[in-house]
């Protein structure tokens, strides 16, 4: 029969049989949509949908939440506990109690004989904020290790330490909202439509509304860029030379906000004293955009009502990650752009919970904010935990970056792995694995046993995953939402609450300290430590959260009382006259001076090493290359590469070539693009044993955060071509 053009022919959805749908908060990016997963009558679940009326995503889901029910049968899932005496062992099978007095014993054998750091805990950005308190209180209440943090330090500690250094406090200032307000958007190294859709889907609707210019800095034609008004495709870790030239054009025309400046923050005539150095014709030649364009730029964000700036991986992940993003301050203070609707500076955060890691987990201080470095802040915490506040340090510990050297020199000899997989994420994956052989004793609690990092450890823990657990998470804009228990944990998987419930018992023999079971009796302990913090959530409850579809910090008891309707919560944290973190209320304008610390091209190694996300994947790939429909679009390790460079490197499309660093090697394929420059290779950095190879990870001196975006590699061509595809085949474990 012949296909009839003016027939429908529409899609047909599948009948899964869903006879419940349950709530939840997607478990991956932090977006922080809202999903429910549908059951089928023997209570399996069997499809994923947006909820309409959550203010977030408004019934929107991206591939990768379309697809989450999946998650809970993949492939790799740990069931049981397991034991060995030494990591090359094959795993034995263990119970609860053995597992965890192994734990417990080791953690108290290691501190005892080196000392009470010897012991690192790293978590991650995964987990609930119950369980992210409730580690906290088990690590500085009990176990008193200082040298704990969480895997959000090698994607999100640029912007903490950035906003502490202008604001005076961690906190991004704005919302989603701002995008339907704003005049000029400015995109740093931000790749939206692949790393966080659903946001991109906001910003485009708010744009195709109101028309305003989007600028996009990114030294790659990302999706993004595609979409942008001006492209500027600056050299790889030069945005600060960049910014800088910007503010020399604003004080070189006036374009500045004096009154905002003289009334809201301190410095900046060592600010505009410094960026007069920065002539966009001499910039130029450092950043690579031309003077033209900087002052075109710099004019179109100075002269706008409301401007906003977004960043994510390409400003945090680079040794000047923390500047990159004092200078994005800079420039929201000297133009009156912090505080009011269209005018902020908004980190787009990475995983789903990292927000909630900054505010509860004690990692870089104590709970909400408060930091070991104020005695005020030891006493309070002590109090309400009924901990002696000289237990704690007097200062933060080592961060994640700083951990696996000082494993390597043998400070430190045990560690607990807690949803996160250092094997994979750390750069110089080479050096990282030196250091997991060097250890006397690890533990990995995680929802999958495949991991690589799994490898290495004497004890594995099964935890639950995302919505087999219940807790708050928090989300790019700080709002607060619920995940309920869509299924139970797998076979003897446990939450991650109650393996560490388990652990305090052994260190608090007499209970003296107080760790509740239930996610919501925490969540009340957490409303009343927040009361008058700048993440103040006194105001809110599981219900009310459930109720909203989330709600923003702060939301204060008062607010809760005052009975108002629906709470909105606070869209932004200052307001024009704003009063920030610091002792006078007032920002800080800092200058910075450019130092190339890099490493980059030269002739040995001529291409830049560009490395990020692809959207079918999340980070390693631990969850979505179990996934066959977020799998199947990039199931093998690629990079993109100039056609010229291709050509005369003499590579074809879908080659297998060898590429080379410092390092290590990677055998990946090549696939043609005009979306990289001649002089750079774009590498998904997902794949097993693939980028991480390759990585030096310089460290940022603020943030300790790696630079995964700047790097130096060759080309070498392979001649056994099915070699390299079996090699590569590897790289698709996980
Ligand atoms: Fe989940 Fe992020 Fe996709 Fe929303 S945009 S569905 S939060 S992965």
């Amino acid at each position: 029969m012949l296909f009839n053009r003016t027939q429908k022919n529409p899609v047909r959805i599948a009948d899964k049989g869903v006879v419940e749908w349950k709530y939840a908060a997607c478990g991956y990016c932090s977006t922080g949509c809202s999903i429910e997963v549908g059951l089928n009558a023997k209570g399996r679940p069997v499809a994923s949908r947006g909820v309409a009326e959550a203010d977030v995503n408004r019934g929107k889901l991206c591939l990768k939440g379309i697809f989450e029910h999946e998650l809970f049968d993949s492939a790799g899932r740990g069931t049981h506990p397991l034991m060995r005496d030494n990591w090359h062992e094959a795993w034995q099978p263990a119970d609860w109690d053995t597992a965890l007095d192994r734990l417990h014993g080791e953690i108290v054998r290691i501190q005892q004989r080196y000392g009470r750091d010897s012991f690192a805990i790293i978590s991650t950005g995964q987990m609930l904020t119950e369980e992210f308190y409730t580690l906290g209180k088990l690590t500085r209440g009990l176990i008193g290790t200082n040298n704990y943090d969480g895997n959000t330090t090698l994607c999100m500690s640029s912007a903490v330490s950035g906003y502490k250094r202008s604001f005076g406090s961690d906190g991004p200032p704005g919302c989603y909202e701002d995008f339907e307000h704003t005049d000029c958007l400015i995109a740093w190294g931000s790749n939206l439509p692949e790393q966080h859709p659903i946001i991109y889907w906001r910003m485009k609707e708010a744009q195709e509304k109101r028309g305003f210019p989007l600028i996009v800095v990114d030294p790659r034609v990302t999706m993004l860029a595609q979409n942008a008004h001006i492209h500027l495709p600056v050299t790889p870790g030069t945005d600060v030379v960049l910014m800088n030239a910007m503010m020399h054009v604003i004080f070189e025309e006036g374009l500045e906000d004096r009154r905002y400046i003289d009334a809201n923050t301190t410095g900046v005539d060592a600010l505009q004293a410094e960026v007069a150095g920065y002539n966009p014709a001499m910039a130029a030649r450092i950043c690579g955009i031309d003077e033209d364009t900087i002052r075109n730029v710099a004019r179109l964000y100075a002269r706008a009502g409301a401007a906003m700036s977004i960043w994510t991986m390409g400003i945090n992940q680079s040794t000047h990650g923390s500047d990159g993003v004092v200078g994005i301050n800079n420039l929201a203070l000297v133009t009156g752009n912090i505080g009011k609707p269209g005018g902020t500076s908004l980190s787009i955060t990475g995983q789903c919970n990292a927000m909630g890691t900054r505010e509860w987990s004690s990692c870089s201080g104590l709970p909400n904010y408060r930091l070991l470095e104020d005695p005020g802040h030891r006493e309070e915490i002590g109090a309400f935990w009924g901990v002696d506040p000289d237990f704690f340090p007097k200062q933060r510990g080592l961060y994640q970056t700083d951990i696996y050297p000082a494993i390597e020199s043998g400070q430190i000899k045990g560690l607990w792995l807690i949803a996160t997989n250092p094997m994979s994420s750390l750069p110089n994956t080479a050096r990282v694995r030196k250091a997991m052989e060097n250890l006397e004793f690890c533990a990995v609690q995680d929802c999958y046993q495949d991991t690589e990092s799994a490898q290495y450890a004497h004890v594995y823990l099964p935890a639950g995953t995302w919505a087999e657990k219940e807790g708050v998470m928090t989300n790019t804009e700080r709002r607060v939402n619920l995940v309920k228990p869509i299924t139970p944990p797998p076979e003897q998987a446990k939450p991650d609450l109650w393996i560490f419930n388990q652990v305090a018992r052994r260190f608090d023999t007499n209970g003296t300290l107080s760790f509740p079971e239930k996610p919501a009796e925490i969540f009340r302990e957490m409303t009343v430590l927040s009361r008058g913090r700048l993440a103040d959530i006194s105001g809110m409850s599981h219900e009310l959260i459930e109720q909203c579809r989330g709600v923003q910090w702060p939301y204060t008891q008062e607010q809760a009382e005052s009975g108002e309707g629906p709470p909105k919560g606070g869209k932004r944290i200052y307001t024009e006259d704003a009063t920030f973190s610091y002792p006078d209320g007032r920002a800080r304008l800092i200058p910075l001076p450019f130092i190339d610390n890099n490493e980059v091209p030269d002739e040995a190694y001529p291409f830049w090493l560009n490395t990020g996300r692809l959207i079918e994947h999340w980070h390693g790939r631990s969850k979505t290359g179990k996934i066959g429909n977020n799998n199947k679009y990039s199931p093998i390790p690629f990079i993109e590469i100039n056609p010229d460079a291709a050509a005369e490197q003499g590579i074809s499309m879908g080659e297998y070539v060898r590429l080379v660093s410092r390092r290590s090697d990677a055998v990946v394929m090549a696939m043609p693009t005009q979306r990289v420059p001649k002089n750079m290779l774009f590498l998904p950095f997902h794949f097993h044993d693939c980028a991480n190879r390759l990585t030096l990870g310089l460290l940022d001196p603020y943030s300790r955060q790696p630079a995964y975006k700047q790097g130096a590699v060759r080309i070498e061509l392979i001649s056994d071509q099915k070699a390299a595809a079996r090699m590569s085949m590897e790289m698709r474990k996980f």
